[in-house]
């Protein structure tokens, strides 16, 4: 039987409990559309980027990055309403511009 723990608060998830999947990909915006197109022009992009900005080159950063979360009830509800986890979430003040 595989058992499930929460990821954020640690605590086994009970077979008939609810389980959410938190599941993220994190890649760069601006090869999202055309992947293979961009192929050409990417290296070039790349070699100056690293001039611009006296970079190493990038091959310790992978270019996207996966993660899966267990979450328990509890958790996903704190999740879905801060998921960046940003810290000003007592203020829910809308501005009226
Ligand atoms: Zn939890």
């Amino acid at each position: 039987m595989i058992r499930y723990c929460c990821d954020l608060c640690r605590r086994t998830i009970g077979e008939h409990e609810r389980r959410y999947v938190v599941h993220m990909d994190v890649f760069p915006g601006n090869e999202e559309i055309y992947p293979e197109e961009l192929e050409e022009d990417r290296d070039h992009l790349a070699e100056l980027d690293q001039l611009l900005e006296g970079l190493e080159p990038e091959e310790e950063e992978p270019c996207c990055r996966q993660f899966r979360f267990d979450l328990c009830v509890q958790c996903y509800r704190r999740f879905v309403r801060n998921p960046l986890g940003r810290e000003s979430v007592g203020s829910f003040k809308i501005s009226p511009n």
